[in-house]
């Protein structure tokens, strides 16, 4: 039988427009749809943008140090149009990359939403049909707001980059990565930020101590953080968002965001027509292999909730391409991934944490926690935190946390040592690199507890 395509991706994020340019560079004649913007979730609503926003709030602090270092430094306040309108300049330009690598690796591109119409056959929104002879869905996320009164009042990260104006406050509900990004987004502008999260710490599943000490300097810097607090309701008043707390507690915000965790985009792709299973969350269930119980269909990142991070996605998409087009079954590798957290302070993390590791062997802990040079000299308080997990039995270092400007590049490198199965000796011998904050992970003489 013959097919229009050798491969039909959905969704131009990450993962699916780098599994087709692999495979059509790979000789495979390739298609992709995409509905919204190329890119996706990091390039247009998550990671670049996030992280222009972090840099552009690190200037607050960074004029009040260079004050502290000399330097004559007036600060008139920050200027959301001007930031939004280079935003979106940039956003564009990065989209225009995007598409030119399509075209350039010879995929041919639609732009319209796709859903199945049997194992070999797509369906674009004006109803005209391809079939390709593998499917790749790489659809990826959105974020879901739980159902309460006045949900419809908030907003998620997705309008964050295009309010009109900067609000005076905020309140961000959630306790995870994007509530805690941007609570220090926010905070950095000059928004009084409030934070609810329901937990009894925000970051959970990240190493104890390390997420401690973000919370810790994230409230010194100035946010409201409210443990064991959720929304219990919310309604308009005036130009003001009024939200009354679980713990009973009544307040007026300009804005409210919910960063209360993102959902699989999988509905409406016509997947329970073809048997196509998904998990409890909307998931699309995958093999090792990234291949649905539907062997022509296959499925990567966010839209598979395995791991949801960007480079795991572009990995997923090439471990496909190596799978179904170059006869080499690939399983992408999800172990012992190293991960930025862009809190401020920054969490640099990969491997285990101290509770996770304990509770499998014993272990000893190394930390150093101090005052970095630059910070202290400019008489800014935060302190920073290094931290390895060391098996007792191998030596091996099975996790190292970072919190620490920087932490995200440091912890990317000390990946590599970790992924290795560096031990702390391996670890010891290497010369520190002075005066930086990290040579403190070569320099832990003795454990500061066994465990
Ligand atoms: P997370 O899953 O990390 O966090 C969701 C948060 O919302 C948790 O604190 C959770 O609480 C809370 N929550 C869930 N449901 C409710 C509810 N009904 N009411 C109140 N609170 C609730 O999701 P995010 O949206 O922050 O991020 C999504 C994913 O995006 C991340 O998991 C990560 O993989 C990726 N990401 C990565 C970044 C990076 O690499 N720097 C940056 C941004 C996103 P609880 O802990 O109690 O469950």
């Amino acid at each position: 039988m013959s097919f229009d395509y050798d491969l039909f991706v959905i969704g131009g994020g990450s993962g699916g427009v780098r599994a087709a340019r692999v495979a059509a560079a790979g000789g495979a004649r390739v298609a992709l749809a995409e509905e919204d913007r190329y890119g996706g979730t990091c390039v247009i609503r998550g990671c670049v943008p996030k992280k222009l926003m972090v840099f552009a709030s690190e200037y607050s602090g960074m004029i009040e140090d260079g004050r502290a270092y000399g330097w004559d430094l007036d600060n008139k306040g920050f200027d959301w149009d001007h930031f939004k309108t280079k935003l979106n300049a940039e956003l564009d330009r990065l989209e225009g990359v995007y598409r030119g690598l399509l075209k350039g690796s010879g995929v041919e591109s639609f732009d319209a939403r796709a859903r199945l119409a049997d194992p070999h056959t797509v369906e674009l929104a004006d109803g005209s049909r391809k079939t390709a002879k593998h499917i790749l869905i790489a659809t990826g996320g959105r974020p879901f707001v739980p159902d309460f009164p006045g949900a419809e009042l908030a907003i998620t990260s997705n309008e964050m980059f295009h309010l009109d104006k900067l609000p005076e406050s905020i309140l961000i509900v959630g306790g995870g990565y994007i509530a805690s990004e941007f609570a220090g987004i926010m905070n950095g502008l000059g928004v009084k930020t409030t934070q609810y999260y329901r937990g009894e710490q925000i970051l959970r599943g990240f190493d104890n101590e390390a997420r401690g000490l973000v919370a810790e300097e994230m409230i010194q810097s100035g946010i409201k953080l409210h443990l064991g607090t959720n929304v219990a309701q919310m309604r308009r008043e005036g130009d003001k968002i009024h939200v009354t707390a679980t713990n009973g507690d009544e307040n007026l915000f300009d804005q409210v965001m919910f960063a209360t965790g993102r959902n699989p985009n999988a509905d409406d792709l016509g997947l329970e027509a073809l048997g196509v299973e998904r998990g409890r969350g909307g998931e699309i269930k995958v093999d090792a292999y990234s291949q649905t119980g539907v062997p022509s269909i296959y499925a990567i990142g966010d839209v598979t909730d395995r791991v949801n991070l960007t480079p795991v996605a572009i990995r997923e998409g090439m471990a496909f391409v190596e799978t179904v087009f170059n006869g080499n079954p690939t399983s992408p590798d999800h172990d012992l991934i190293p991960t930025a957290i862009f809190t401020q302070p920054e969490m640099g993390t990969v491997g285990m944490s101290e509770e996770e590791a304990a509770a499998q062997e014993t272990i000893e802990v190394y930390t150093a926690s101090f005052k970095p040079m630059q910070q202290s000299f400019a008489g800014r308080a935060q302190k920073v935190l290094m931290k390895l997990i060391v098996s007792q039995a191998s030596r091996k270092v099975l996790g190292c946390h970072i919190v620490a400007p920087g932490a995200g590049e440091m912890i990317q490198l000390a990946g590599i040592a970790v992924k290795m199965g560096a031990t702390k000796e391996d670890f010891d011998r290497t010369v520190a690199v002075h005066p930086t904050m990290s040579e403190e992970l070569v320099t832990m003489k003795s454990p500061v507890r066994t465990v």
